[in-house]
């Protein structure tokens, strides 16, 4: 089971308007040098293939951690945040 972290990233980002850059990052993200919704997304993308065997996730925009992918995949489809793994 793959998520389709593209359409659902681009659909966030259309849902934003006029983004100013400025959506609240949190400093967990940002000490990974992840500093834009952009940057978040891409992290994501670049997980995909491996995002399931995790155990550690995080979601940047809500300063959440989930222990198990089965979590952090239920925030991910009700929330449409791009959580990360983290381990
Ligand atoms: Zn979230």
């Amino acid at each position: 089971m793959v998520l389709d972290w593209k359409t659902r990233a681009t659909a966030a980002q259309t849902e934003q308007g006029e983004s100013t850059g400025d959506e609240a990052i949190s400093p967990r993200a940002q000490a990974l040098g992840l500093r834009t919704l952009d940057d978040l997304k891409l992290e994501v993308l670049r997980q995909r293939t491996t995002w399931w065997a995790g155990s550690a996730y995080h979601c940047p925009l809500c300063d959440v951690d989930f222990i198990s992918p089965q979590r952090a995949a239920e925030h991910v489809v009700l929330e449409q945040h791009p959580v990360l793994r983290m381990d």
